[in-house]
Order: structure tokens, then sequence, then C-alpha cells
């Protein structure tokens, strides 16, 4: 045991390698992508000491070359999550036991082996098994999952610091328990670095994990969980199974034992899980802990004084970055009339200079939607635009599935506020926009507030810093992340925590201090140096 009281000081963001041209990074990447597609991968389960293969055998192919086969992942069953709650309890007593310091090292080393050893190797998984392209997969996999486990080692050992004030000849002290039971861990597939911390966070707690990443994701969490392992994190603290969500749900939510699910994915399947726990509520030990981060419709307000390219960039970067596969991705504008011709010339403009095509050649900027029955959904919500007379395609419109799941940057212009692309989730390449009245600017900020169900983020863009001041109160409660004159994407670690209230989820801000409280239960202890004997007190004495 060492002795001593221990700091883990606030850390810098992790830079972000710019791939630029003939760039060192660029060329070690490139090598990294052209050794992973060499090599093709049988992925296990991991459950406990045990790596964990059955004949129920899925394949991985990038998106953008769906005949390309990078290798396979091992489906599990009822009975692999029943084993993976049972190797997480079995290994809780001795997780709890061991010191901070040493669980935090683990989680250091984790991030510093993602910054070096590993990071190319988990860009290039990123890049090939969800389809970004090396920017996109360079801010997230690399970036995002490491500045996760750094700040969260910071914040938890903030929390660890706080303390209550004690009366004296008494000492008064909080104890930071992890939860009683298993936290499950269930990630989307959009974000190798949400799902490394969907874990993470909560084992940092002290907690043991039954971890089910989305399908489409499988082939980065598998290099997450040898870098967890490689640094150290003991068998059993995080299991990983790749089950299908009900039959996840299923075995998870009748169980004693579940102390509490960390979920990032839809609104609908949240609120499946949600209900399943309100119906299976007596069956626990503890009240379990519910947090998920779910669906958005973002918007972009943009007021008559706004700089038109200012616009323009927070549009197109907003809308179609990955595709538009970010639960912030911008989906709805509203431009106001006195520049809207000008902003959409310079958006139609502006999205012809857009390469779509394979992350393997970086000068794509678009890539391809992760699956077919992404590209499906996505094509069904453009084919109904195009035969609707309340809505004009005003760029794109086209796709092509035949060599990978293709979808042009669409822009929809709606002239009713209430189409359903201003409302849904389309999760895809398709920004619908609406032009009001410039002079109607209040009565539109109320029509942006009440349009969707969700709350995730948004943008105004204006100079007019009255109108920035108006936007920023009379949409409070319309996004739980609100930018001013910037694209409504790209949250970093420690400077926006991310998350979203009403539909979009419990808003416990991922990557913050407030999320790893969730994952803590609290006792408080109080002690007496000099107790008293005697019962009464003076008020019982007359005289
Ligand atoms: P999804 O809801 O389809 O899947 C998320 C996870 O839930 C996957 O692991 C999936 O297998 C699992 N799942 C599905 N049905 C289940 C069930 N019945 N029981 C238990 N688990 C089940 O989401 P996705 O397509 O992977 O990701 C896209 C969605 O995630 C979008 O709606 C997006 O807005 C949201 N998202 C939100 C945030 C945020 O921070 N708010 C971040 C990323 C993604």
């Amino acid at each position: 045991m060492t002795i001593g009281t221990f700091s883990y000081p606030i850390p810098a963001n992790e830079p972000t390698f710019q791939y630029g041209p003939g760039s060192a990074e660029k060329i070690a990447l490139k090598e990294r992508l052209a050794a992973l597609k060499n090599d093709t991968v049988n992925i296990p389960m991991y459950i406990g000491n045990e790596k964990v293969y059955t004949d129920k055998k899925i394949a991985i192919n990038p998106p953008y070359e769906k005949d390309f086969v990078l290798g396979q992942f091992s489906e599990g069953d009822e009975t692999h999550v029943q084993r993976a709650i049972e190797a997480a309890l079995a290994a809780k007593a001795g997780w709890e036991a061991m010191s901070w310091e040493n669980k935090a090292h683990i989680f250091l080393k984790a991030a510093e082996l993602l910054s070096t050893k590993y990071r190319y190797h988990i860009v290039a998984a990123t890049m090939l098994g969800q389809g970004k392209n090396a920017f996109q997969a360079e801010i997230d996999a690399a970036c995002e999952l490491i500045d996760f486990l750094r700040f969260n080692v910071h914040f938890l050992s903030e929390i660890y610091k706080q303390q209550p004030i004690s009366s004296p000849g008494m000492n008064n002290r909080v104890e930071w328990r992890p939860l009683e039971g298993f936290v499950l861990a269930v990630s989307p597939f959009n974000f190798t670095a949400i799902a490394g911390n969907l874990c993470a966070s909560a084992a940092m707690c002290g907690n043991v994990v039954v971890w089910k990443p989305a399908y489409t994701q499988v082939y980065s969490a598998n290099i997450i969980m040898q870098v967890f392992k490689e640094a150290g994190l003991p068998d059993g603290v995080i299991n990983l199974i790749y089950v299908d969500g009900p039959v996840l749900g299923k075995v998870c939510f009748s169980h004693h034992d579940f102390a509490g699910v960390h979920f990032t994915g839809s609104t609908g399947v949240f609120n499946t899980m949600w209900k399943s726990i309100g119906e299976n509520i007596t069956k626990y030990r503890t009240y379990p802990k519910i947090v998920g981060e779910t669906g958005g419709k973002d918007f972009v307000m943009i007021h008559k004084s706004a700089d038109i390219d200012v616009a323009v960039t927070a549009l197109v970067r907003g809308a179609f970055e990955y595709q538009g596969q970010k639960c912030s991705a911008a989906s709805r504008a509203y431009l106001p009339s006195n520049i809207a011709k000008a902003i959409k010339a310079k958006l139609v403009e502006t999205l012809a200079t857009i390469k779509v095509g394979t992350p393997e050649d970086f000068s794509n900027f678009v890539n391809a939607v992760i699956d077919e029955r992404a590209f499906d959904k996505i094509v069904n919500f453009i084919e109904t635009a195009k035969n609707d007379h309340r809505v004009k395609v005003i760029a794109g419109g086209n796709y092509d599935k035949s060599v990978g799941y293709f979808i042009e940057p669409t822009v929809l212009e709606a002239s009713d506020p209430t189409y359903k692309t201003m409302c849904e989730e389309i999760f895809g390449p398709v920004l619908t926009i609406y032009v009001y009245d410039a002079e109607a600017y209040e009565e539109t900020l109320h029509l942006v507030d009440t349009t969707s169900p969700y709350a995730l983020t948004g943008a105004i863009i204006a100079q007019d810093r009255v109108a920035v001041e108006l936007a920023t109160n009379k949409l409070r409660n319309s996004a739980g992340n609100f930018y001013v004159n910037d694209k409504p994407t790209g949250a970093v670690v420690g400077q926006q925590p991310f998350g979203g209230a009403r539909g979009s989820g419990t808003n416990d801000k991922a990557g913050s201090i407030i999320n790893l409280y969730r994952w803590l239960s609290a006792r408080t202890i109080k002690e007496v140096y000099v107790p008293v004997t005697d019962y009464t007190y003076p008020f019982v004495k007359e005289a």
C-alpha cells in the first residue's frame, strides 16, 4: 500500500492530429488502414477471464464497401448475459477494495495507450468499421475517448475530496460508494468514445459492468477492451458481450442485482428500457440509476443580422460531417427572409464542392451511412419529400447502395415548418430549411422551441447582441448544448459538457462531474468522540 493523498490535476485536451498533406501521421494512418484490411479478425466476447466464441458468427463490413469482410464476431444469447452478470458480481469485491490510486492509473494508462501505441489502430478501426473520415475518427476515437478517461479521473478525484463540515467534538465524513449490484452499459454505433466512456465511467467509480455495444461498433469496441486489459483492468470488471437488445433487457432488467443503466442511443429504445425497469421495480435490491442520452432534432436559428459565411459553414459542418449521424447534427434550420436567398445560393454552391466516397480516400468529406437499415430509412424520408408539394429538394437527393451506403448531402426546403423532416430525427445527411419572415424573429423562436420533442443541441447565428440574448432566453429549454455563432456539433470534454433534456435524455452530461455522481451512492458517517451519557436536555430542567 502506498500512503499519501495523491493529486490528479485537470488535464489538457488531447491535441488533434490534422493529417495534413504528406504528414507523418497521414502516412502512419494509411499504413494502419492497409494493415487492418489485410488482417481478418475473429472477435470474441469478454466474460470474466474468458474470451468467448460462439457458433453464431456475424460478419463485419465497412459501410462504404459492404462486400469487404473485415472479420467476424461471435453473437451470444441469454446464457452469455447471465454469465457476464455473474462474472461482474464475482469481480465486485476485489474491484471495490482496490485503492483509488490504482484504479485511476489503469484508466490513465489506457488513455496513454490510446494516445500513443494504439492511436492509429483505434482511428483506423473507427474509419473502417463505422465509416468515419480520418478527422471525424481522430476527434472521436482518439481525442474524445482519451479526454473522457483523463478528465473523469480528475473529476472523480474532486468528488472524493468533497466532505461535509463537522461540529466540535465529532467528525462527519462521506464515503463515495459504488452502487450495489452491476451497471449495464449500452452504447450506440456512432461514437467510439461514447462506447468506451459508458462502461469506463461507471467502472472508474468502483462499479462492475456488463457492456453491450451496437453490432456496427464491435470492431472498434474490441480494441477498447484490449486497451483496458493491457492497462491492467482486472478480469470481470467490464464484460463485453454481443447480444440482441431485447435479450439483454430481458435478463438484466429482471435481475435482483441490476443497479443502473448507462445508455446512449435512440429515444424509443430508452423509453422501452425505462418502462421495463419500471415494471420490474420490486425485483431490485436498490432503486436503479437510469441514465440515457438519446435522440435530437438539432436546430440552427439564423437572425437577419447573421454573417452569411458563418451561417453556411455552421450548416455544412453541422449537418453533414459524419453524414449527419451525430446526435448533435444540425437537421433543421430557420433562415430569415432578408438573406435566405444568399444563404441558399452559398449553401448549394458549397455542397457542390463536397466529395462523397470512401474514407480511405482522404479527399472525401462525406462517406457512407452506417448500414442498409439506416440507408433505407433515410432514403424513405428523401423520397417522401420528393413527392410532397410542401417540400423542394434544393441540393442532393441522390443515393446509391451498390458498393456502400452512400447518400448525397441533401437539403430540403419546407414551406410548412411542421413538415415531418423539421420535427423527426432522421440521423443522416439531410438538412431541412424553413424561410421565416425576418421581422417575425421572436415568434419564430417560439416555433423553434415547440416544433420537436427533443432538446439536445441548437445554435443561434447573429451579429446583433440583442437577438443573441433573446434567443438564449427564449430557447433556454430547447437545447442542453447551445451555441452562439458556431455549428451545434463537436462538444469537447471539459469544455462543453454534453447532453440534452426533454426527449433527448436525462441530461447527465457525459464526461463531466455531473455524470459521475450517478454511479456513486454516498454513505454519510458521523462519529462522536466523547459521546453524551445523559438523555435529558437543559430545557427539561425548570430551575
Ligand atoms: P439505437 O437506439 O438503435 O441503439 C443503441 C444501443 O441500444 C445499441 O447497442 C442497440 O443494440 C441497443 N438496443 C436496441 N434495442 C434495444 C432493446 N430493446 N433493449 C436493449 N438494448 C437495445 O441507437 P443507434 O442507432 O446505435 O445510435 C443512434 C441514436 O443514438 C440516435 O437516436 C442518436 O441521436 C442517439 N445518440 C445520442 C447521443 C447523445 O449524447 N444524446 C449520442 C450518440 C447517439
